[in-house]
């Protein structure tokens, strides 16, 4: 097996710069700047990759379509020349609005090559959100399909007076000046492109995060960005020539964007893509065939597998993985322990969000795995554990205490603004600190454990507690296949922690259960956080990047304003 890029984390660390890092990137040629869409092809196809798979398009029917660098490249180019054709210029927003087929893939990139700023949006959006992140982004051109266009996009034409075109990747003509047969204009497009100078600071992707109420929330990065994703790539994903690597996130989401696109690209190795939704056996088969070494997936999908009475391990060939991570939501000490037992190999958590743009906190191939942990800080980053309040932030050096997760600013993909919300994009920040909005805590060894959203917390006869460790704690029970919890006011004790749970398929939901798993619970957890309250439901509100809404099982409870719902998964 080949050796780890990070083999010691403290010695690795202490000697770590950005700068140095750098040398790893190409930058544009004669001086011109930095651009993502560069480091993640050009250089590749005009060197020895030339010929290498970039991609691997698995379609539903599991036939492989393969693109290599170079002809990504000719790709790419063409649809910046596109989007010369339609006079966009640097700075403009470019939305899609598809699945994960090619199209998705080469106008990401081809917009960045013209540095314009490409925003995907995730395909399973009706027409309102769609509307909300169209009008708030500014979008003047979207990409999608014409089924897509007729069910959703259409309607919304005339409340969107600033999106100058629309192309549709399976129409041969145009309809008119507006809607566009993309098919038609990389076909007439060049496939030759000289990427304009761009500066780092220069603005490439956007990414909405859904808000806890009202509107979502723009989040703006940076060509600059690309260094994390090279650095995460190399040392966390521990990227080696010739890997071939499955994310199985949608770009939609920001995972789906800078590890399901950016990063293995930039690190050279061939990326697949499965057009398909989850399916377990696909899955597991799609590891098998594909030879994949380097598996990136998230907690929910973890949990489903978990679910399933399959033992991969015997059932498929999977001598080619080498690392399998999860991201997204907190992975439960059990997953870790399951993956260990299953694969011969434990699922590696990593931490970060939207706004942090790319992986901050891992735990790396090299390092000891804590079940349970989201790992350490990635070298170039400073975080801490902080007592924050409207006007301050103290910094807790105390081992296992409580606090807020901060991080130092100005690791090169932190986000440059909320879109239009300066004033919201300063509240996250006190002095050098940005403020993520997460509770953890640090244990004496340097390992950071997730406590839960700082929304989420819920505050019960004078204890703090942490959905997460409650969480945890029930799924261990053996007939727990899914838990959440929330707090509900309560007169006497603050709010009461109430669990709501998913039980595994061959079990009975009834009161001898429910005592059962209290008493678990209570053995655990101590009489003052185990859930005094549990009801059993079949699924759990998931965002459609499967985290659990926890908020919006507390609205229901409580019969309050469900909120902002565009990123809620239909069962
Ligand atoms: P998003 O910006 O939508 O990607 O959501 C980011 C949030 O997901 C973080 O602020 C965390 O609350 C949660 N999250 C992501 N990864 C993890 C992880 N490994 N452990 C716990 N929570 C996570």
């Amino acid at each position: 097996m080949v050796a780890p890029n990070l083999p010691d984390y403290t010695s690795f660390t202490s000697a770590f710069s950005w700068e140095k890092e750098k040398s790893g990137l190409s930058g544009l040629p004669d001086g011109q700047g930095l651009n993502i869409a560069y480091e993640a092809i050009d250089r590749h196809a005009t060197g020895e990759l030339r010929n290498h798979t970039a991609f691997r398009f698995i379609k539903k029917d599991l036939s492989v379509m393969q693109c290599s660098y170079h002809d990504f490249m000719e790709l790419t180019n063409r649809f910046a020349n596109v989007l010369s054709e339609l006079s966009i210029t640097k700075g403009d927003r470019v939305f899609s609005f598809l699945g994960r087929m090619p199209e998705l893939y080469f106008s990401a990139l081809g917009t960045l090559k013209k540095a314009a700023v490409f925003c995907p949006l995730f395909n399973v959006f009706g027409p309102e959100p769609i509307f909300q992140r169209l009008s708030r982004g500014d979008a003047k051109v979207l990409i999608t399909t014409k089924d897509l266009f007729e069910k959703k996009v259409r309607q919304l034409l005339e409340r969107l007076p600033g999106l100058k075109f629309v192309l549709l990747t399976d129409i041969d003509k145009d309809e008119n000046e507006k809607i566009r047969s993309l098919p038609r204009m990389m076909e007439q497009a060049s496939d030759e492109f000289s990427i304009p100078p761009t500066n780092p600071e220069d603005p490439a992707l956007l990414h909405f995060t859904s808000g806890t109420t009202g509107m979502p929330k723009g989040a703006l990065h940076v060509h600059k960005a690309v260094l994390v994703h090279y650095v995460t790539g190399k040392y966390v994903l521990d990227f080696h020539p010739d890997d071939i690597y499955w994310c199985t996130a949608d770009p939609g989401w920001v995972t789906g964007t800078s590890y399901g696109i950016i990063a293995p690209l930039v690190n050279g190795v061939t990326n697949v893509v499965d057009e398909e939704e989850f399916d377990a056996t696909r899955w597991y088969s799609i590891l098998e065939k594909q030879k994949v070494n380097i598996w990136y997936t998230a907690p929910t999908a973890i949990r489903r597998l978990m679910r399933m009475n399959i033992k991969p391990g015997e059932q498929y060939k999977l001598e080619n993985l080498r690392l399998m991570l999860s991201v997204g939501e907190p992975l439960h000490a059990d997953a870790v322990i399951w993956s260990e037992k299953m694969f011969g190999m434990p699922f590696l958590d990593n931490w970060w969000q939207t706004e942090t743009g790319g992986i901050m906190i891992a735990n790396y191939r090299a390092m000891q795995v804590k079940p349970g942990s989201m790992g350490k800080p990635l070298p170039g980053v400073e975080a801490a554990i902080a007592e924050v309040t409207d006007e301050s932030l103290t910094i807790i050096d105390e081992p296992n205490r409580d606090g807020h997760l901060v991080l130092k600013r100005g690791w090169p993909s932190m986000f440059r603004t909320y879109l239009h919300e300066e004033e919201r994009y300063n509240k996250c920040f006190r002095g050098d600190w940005y403020i993520t909005g997460d509770l953890a805590k640090k244990d004496a060894d340097g390992y950071y454990w997730f406590v839960g959203r700082a929304d989420d917390i819920i505050k019960t006869s004078g204890h703090m507690v942490g959905p997460f460790e409650v969480e945890s704690a029930l799924m261990e029970h053996p007939a727990v296949a899914e838990a959440a919890v929330i707090g509900k006011p309560d007169q006497l004790i603050g709010e009461v922690v109430k669990a709501f749970i998913v039980l595994k398929p061959d079990q009975k939901a009834d009161d001898n259960l429910k005592m059962d798993i209290t008493a678990h619970a209570r053995r655990r957890l101590g009489p003052a956080v185990a859930p005094k309250e549990i009801a059993f439901i079949d699924n759990l509100p998931k965002t459609r990047s499967g985290k659990i809404l926890r908020r919006l099982l507390k609205a229901r409870e409580l019969g309050l304003p469900e909120g902002d719902l565009s990123t809620l998964e239909q069962p």
